[in-house]
């Protein structure tokens, strides 16, 4: 018979964490603890199969399942002498979901289950403290209630604070066994009248019904919706494990709590983390109450007590089981953990979420210290979180005016408008304003609102509260339990230290100290230096590819060069061409009249573009610098509504029917398949004749400023016919020629393509006979591939992921399977022609891991992409060369 359940005990366990597909995330934690003697509470878990089944059989539960679990359960109650609905000694346990990767908050998990009538008043005699046994009770009540029965949580919490106003208290804490009592009888008439049922007092009817409830969380929206953002397959299916129960909150002596091994902000090594005394483990995830830290930090105030202090044996042994879980899975570990009467006890043990400083500074100093290699080192960082570290921090010498103050969750600056929901954090999205959700705390439920925010900032809750964990999943910056600050959620106000602020009111947060302040603020950009360049430095030494930029501006080539780019791989040189008074030369060549004024306004041109491309090669100091010539449609350049075409005629002093009748002629029902690229080139041949010039010039004169011989690649966009290309490119060899007289001086120059285009990529053979290179231009060759328009496929390819269509979008990741293809096929075909041909990528893809993952198995010499993906491609590249040295 199929093996459906693995059951675990201190000092033995079936199956391991090699096992996660089987037992998910917890279940393979819990055993793998299990397995090295670790103090886990003990019980069993129900594979992921049993998920599968369920969902292929219209939730039925596979034959044989109820037998194995029975036999589970009475091993479980024979070792701890307890009894599921016992009268004298009750067994109660806990029954979690688990999924292959971690999904926080999104499955359901049913705890103190086994709890009744009977089984309460046996807890309440057997640990002589009738509060916590009905206080127990009454969470069982209220959580199966919610999860199993699915009756809205909030009628639960008003008949607590019913009972409350009646007793005169303020706090749950306060209340005593009589009202938890009363609470109880509250919450089942709720039941009662709400599905016209008793709710059940028969322990194995709640465990199969739990077990059942945690299996359809597997397809509940958020679930569904956090899967599809981070990729997790439906089919993995959730695991389901049922655990003997321990208590965090039988009194002083206990607590429960979250111990990083190391700091997930910084990465420091020292044992960090949160606990709540006498409190059970949703009070710490849930950010109702604000945890202690486990050791003094400078923002504990002196009246908390943090666990060293409170519990210094116990916390002792912490720190022991976290140093071995460490030292065992060779990785930093985040472990959830209870401590009952005094006894520490484990429920989990994962690795930790962290900062992307936080997990260069532990890859570095693990790799520095031989814990593991480089490459895994390398292997280990999320290239695309890179970018966040690149990005900026509030200026350090600017005033600030400190509205208030929170735990810095989440580092980096945000700026934006108060939103006090999630749905006013989308709609400011949609209407491209920026916006920090402010909310008491956060829920699964506001998944959407953060994902639309620039920054969270939460008035309750620590650093792993909901808020925390999830910002520093997605980057953003947050601040957490701004106890300073109180949000008014019916007046839409944000008050503290006399202010109030309005939704809509701009405010900056500083996830990394923690303040909150007011206005906009100027920023800088991050030191680059010590365990980050340590990182870039090793990811350099290993990787194949190099990694050029695309740049046009001195600044965004200065940015690139800084961030390690070896070369220009793609200046689009029309966008130097859209300042003000470019652009009027650029009118003025498309609407002359006559020669002599198309001439002067060329003139004009190449004077200006001389001197961006002198600029250009001094700053790159005899790296490759790739200009490509004019690409766009000419219509770019021109107004397109009425007024704005009398403006323009005004201003050039001309007729505005000259002007009308150019955009006419100038009009294309399809313009991105249009009179564009080379097509334009072969049209208009004296606009890149006198590019060509200017980039000839330049190269002379940067030649004599810097003494470094600049070989310039000219490149050609949109090619289509191998005829196109020659007759560029004899054009270009006149002009070369031209200026080699004039100056007495002979030079390097290459000419090569964009591969845009699917006839490019199957002419390959023939095009390379002119072309000395090839840069795949994947933006339109992904664009002419699919027949979909790059400008406006993002509606409904955003349709096709959610219906799962497709997986990714291809302008982001490539299409490996098509326009893939057509790059191996060009650059075979090419390499046929030309063996040392150079192949290159300067589409967008040449910043996205994925794509740079496939560009290494072309057999690519380069990616290029914008200046902050740079040291996100320098890693992708490294960890693609290690990939495929592991093939
Ligand atoms: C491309 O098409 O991939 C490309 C780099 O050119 P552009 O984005 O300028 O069309
Ligand atoms: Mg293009």
């Amino acid at each position: 018979m199929t093996h459906w359940v693995y059951s675990f005990s201190v000092g033995k366990a079936e199956g391991s964490a090699r096992e996660r597909d089987v037992l998910g995330g917890k279940g393979a934690s819990l055993a793998e603890m299990a397995r090295l003697g670790m103090p886990v509470p003990p019980g069993f878990t129900i594979s992921t199969e049993v998920c599968r089944y369920f969902y292929a059989n219209a939730h039925a539960l596979p034959e044989g399942l109820d037998r194995q679990v029975d036999a589970a359960l009475s091993q479980l109650e024979q070792l701890l002498e307890q009894k599921l609905g016992d009268g004298e000694r009750p067994m109660l346990v806990s029954v979690r979901s688990g999924a292959r990767e971690s999904m926080p908050g999104m499955l359901d998990t049913v705890l103190n289950l086994g709890m009744n009538d009977d089984t309460a008043a046996a807890i309440a005699k057997a640990t002589g403290n009738a509060v916590f046994a009905y206080d127990s009770y009454r969470r069982f009540i209220q959580m199966y209630g919610s999860v199993v029965m699915d009756i809205d949580a909030s009628l639960f919490e008003d008949e607590i604070a019913l009972v409350k106003a009646n007793a005169g208290v303020a706090r749950d804490g306060d209340l005593g066994e009589d009202d938890w009592k009363a609470v109880i009888e509250r919450f089942k008439r709720l039941v009662r009248t709400e599905l016209d049922e008793d709710f059940p007092e028969e322990p194995r009817v709640q465990l199969w019904g739990a077990i059942r409830a945690v299996l359809k969380s597997w397809m509940n929206p958020r679930a569904v919706t956090f899967r599809a953002l981070h990729r997790i397959p439906e089919e993995w299916g959730t695991a389901v494990t049922v655990q003997s129960m321990v208590f965090g909150n039988m009194g002083e002596g206990s607590a429960t709590g979250v111990a990083f091994t190391r700091d997930p902000t910084t990465g420091e090594d020292r044992l960090y983390g949160e606990f709540l005394p006498n409190a059970q483990g949703e009070d710490v995830v849930g950010g109702a109450r604000t945890p202690h830290p486990l050791t003094r930090t400078e923002q504990t105030t002196t009246d908390i007590a943090p666990m060293d202090i409170a519990m210094p044996v116990t916390y002792q042994e912490l720190r022991t089981v976290a140093k071995r879980l460490e030292d065992h899975y060779r990785e930093m570990q985040d472990i959830e953990f209870t401590v009952e009467a005094g006894k520490l006890w484990l429920l989990q043990s994962r690795p930790g979420k962290r900062t992307p400083r936080a997990a260069i500074r532990i890859a570095v100093e693990m790799a520095e210290k031989g814990v593991i290699s480089k490459p895994e080192a390398l292997k280990r960082i999320d290239p695309a979180s890179l970018e966040q570290l690149l990005h900026p921090m509030v200026a350090p010498d600017i005033e600030r005016i400190v509205i208030g103050r929170g735990l810095p969750a989440s580092p980096g600056a945000a700026t934006g408008e108060i939103v006090f929901t999630s749905e006013a954090a989308e709609k400011a999205l949609t209407d491209g304003r920026k916006a920090i959700l402010v909310r008491p705390e956060t829920s699964p439920e506001d998944i959407h609102g953060m994902h639309a925010s620039q920054g969270i900032l939460t008035t309750h809750g620590g650093t792993t509260s909901h808020a925390a964990v999830v910002a520093r999943g997605m980057g953003k910056p947050c601040i957490s339990g701004a106890g300073t600050i109180r949000i008014d959620m019916e007046a839409g106000l944000l008050i503290t230290g006399g202010k109030k602020l309005k939704a809509g009111d701009v405010i900056t947060i500083d996830g990394t100290s923690g303040e909150v302040l007011l206005g906009e603020l100027p920023t800088v950009q991050p030191e680059l230096s010590g365990d980050f360049a340590t990182l870039m430095q090793w990811a350099d030494e290993i990787r194949r590819m190099k990694v050029r930029t695309n740049a046009e501006s001195a600044e965004e080539a200065e940015t690139a060069l800084e961030f390690g780019a070896e070369g220009i791989g793609l200046c689009r040189t029309e966008r130097m061409f859209y300042d003000d008074d470019r652009i009027r030369a650029v009118r003025n060549f498309i609407l002359a009249a006559d020669d002599a004024e198309r001439q002067s306004a060329l003139e004009q041109l190449r004077e200006m573009q001389k001197a961006d491309f002198l600029q250009l090669f001094e700053i790159m100091g005899g790296l490759p610098v790739t200009i490509r010539l004019f690409d766009p449609p000419l219509h770019e350049f021109l107004p397109r509504t009425v007024p704005e075409m009398h403006d323009l005629a005004a201003a050039m002093n001309i007729d505005v029917e000259r002007v009308r009748r150019k955009v006419e002629d100038l009009h294309e029902i399809n313009p991105m398949l249009g009179n564009r690229g080379v097509r334009l080139a072969i049209c208009f041949p004296e606009l890149i004749d006198m590019q060509t010039l200017a980039i000839f010039e330049a190269v002379m004169e940067a030649g004599e400023i810097t003494g470094e011989a600049v070989v310039p690649e000219i490149m050609v966009p949109l090619v289509a016919y191998e005829r196109e290309l020659k007759y560029i490119k004899d054009r270009i060899d006149v002009i070369a020629a031209s200026v080699v007289n004039q100056w007495g001086r002979s030079f390097t120059y290459l000419v090569g393509t964009m591969i845009e285009l699917p006839r490019a990529a199957i002419r390959a053979d023939l095009i390379a006979e002119s072309s000395e290179f090839f840069s795949f231009g994947t933006n339109d060759l992904t664009q002419s591939t699919f027949g979909i328009s790059r400008d406006d496929a993002a509606v409904y390819l955003n349709e096709y992921l959610r219906k799962g269509v497709i997986d990714r979008d291809p302008f982001l990741t490539i299409d490996v399977e098509g326009v893939g293809e057509f790059v191996h096929m060009a650059c075979e075909r090419g390499k046929r022609t030309r063996p040392d041909i150079t192949l290159g990528i300067c589409g967008e893809h040449g910043g996205d891991p994925a794509s740079i993952a496939f560009c290494e198995s072309a057999g690519l010499h380069y990616v290029s992409c914008s200046p902050y993906r740079v040291p996100v491609a320098r890693l992708a590249a490294a960890q693609a060369t290690l990939a495929a040295s592991e093939m």
